[in-house]
């Protein structure tokens, strides 16, 4: 009871595809944020919170970093990230083995100047035959970034993640929870159910509708002992949206069916689901209908 509680927020930034959801999934021990083989599947700065005896721990799962897409979705996530690694008390930053590309020179030339407390987590190391591979490259990305402590980590398989939730515990400051104990999300339910189907899209759909899609959830409505859901999908183009309602409507009856269970799981009721596609041209283009969809709020 005595005992000094500590709380604070870690952002979790990396270049696409690195492993940052599967990491903030593992640590939170709860599937919250999407996680797919192609880049760009979050959008949002998603908070992950653990909250354990001692510590609570609130992830910022930020989106990638995008260099030359000047599309204003980008632009948007860009701002998303920067945001992120601002204002918090410990940066987590994901690569991927030894692979560096131009994207995680530019996040680490960001890095150089952050003030705040820095973990370099060397994600997918399963993958590696021999680990002592990561050493030169280690010694290389100590010198650039002289406060950081480096650790090898799977995502996947769950290495060293203990130790990377200890080391990050380290980091908190002194402070009482910032959010209740239940509490996973800080986000919407709203905004929970949108993701999960959106991920079912991509997961069934992946590379013949890009990343053009998004949902609006128009209704959720308690009816009794059920929870009434209307998504609203909106895509890019005409032939996306066939592609999505598919023959006779089985597409999006399936991925209909799969986001129900999901989301049942999520609210732990019944839930009555329903899904429209509409086309709205070029929505990922336009500043506007950006915001006008709830994208405004990076700053
Ligand atoms: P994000 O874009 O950084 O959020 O990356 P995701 O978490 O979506 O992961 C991208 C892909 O890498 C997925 O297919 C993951 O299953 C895979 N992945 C993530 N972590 C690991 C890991 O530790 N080992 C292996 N082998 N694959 C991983
Ligand atoms: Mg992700």
């Amino acid at each position: 009871m005595n005992e000094k509680f500590r709380c604070g927020y870690v952002a979790v930034i990396g270049r696409p595809n690195v492993g940052k959801s599967t990491l903030v999934n593992h640590l939170i021990g709860q599937k919250l944020n999407i996680t797919s083989r192609k880049p760009q599947t979050t959008r949002h700065a998603i908070l992950g919170i653990r909250t354990d005896e001692d510590r609570q721990v609130i992830f910022v799962d930020t989106p990638g970093q995008h260099l030359d897409q000047p599309r204003a979705i980008n632009r948007y996530m860009n701002k998303v990230a920067k945001a992120a690694m601002r204002d918090v008390d410990l940066v987590v930053f994901v690569v991927d083995r030894l692979k560096w590309t131009a994207e995680d020179e530019q996040i680490l030339l960001r890095l150089e100047h952050l003030e705040s407390p820095l973990i370099v987590a060397i994600n997918k190391t399963d993958r590696l035959s021999d680990k002592e591979m990561l050493l030169p490259h280690v010694k290389e990305l100590a010198a650039r970034l002289p406060k950081a402590e480096f650790m090898p980590i799977s995502a996947l398989q769950g290495d060293n993640l203990t130790e990377l939730y200890d080391l990050i515990g380290n980091y908190l400051p002194d402070a009482d929870a910032h959010f209740g104990e239940d509490q996973i999300t800080d986000r919407s339910t709203r905004f929970v159910v949108a993701e999960i189907v959106r991920e079912k899209i991509l997961r069934q759909l992946g590379e013949e509708v890009p990343y053009a899609s998004t949902v609006e959830i128009e209704k959720f409505e308690q009816q009794g002992s059920l929870i009434e859901i209307h998504a609203l999908i909106l895509v890019e183009r005409e032939g996306q949206k066939r592609i999505i309602i598919g023959e006779g409507g089985s597409r999006l009856k399936s991925v209909g069916s799969e986001a129900r269970v999901d989301i049942e799981k999520l609210l732990d009721c019944k839930v009555l689901l329903k899904l429209w596609v509409k086309v709205k041209s070029n929505w990922s283009d336009d500043e506007r209908a950006l915001q006008s969809l709830g994208y405004q709020d990076a700053h």
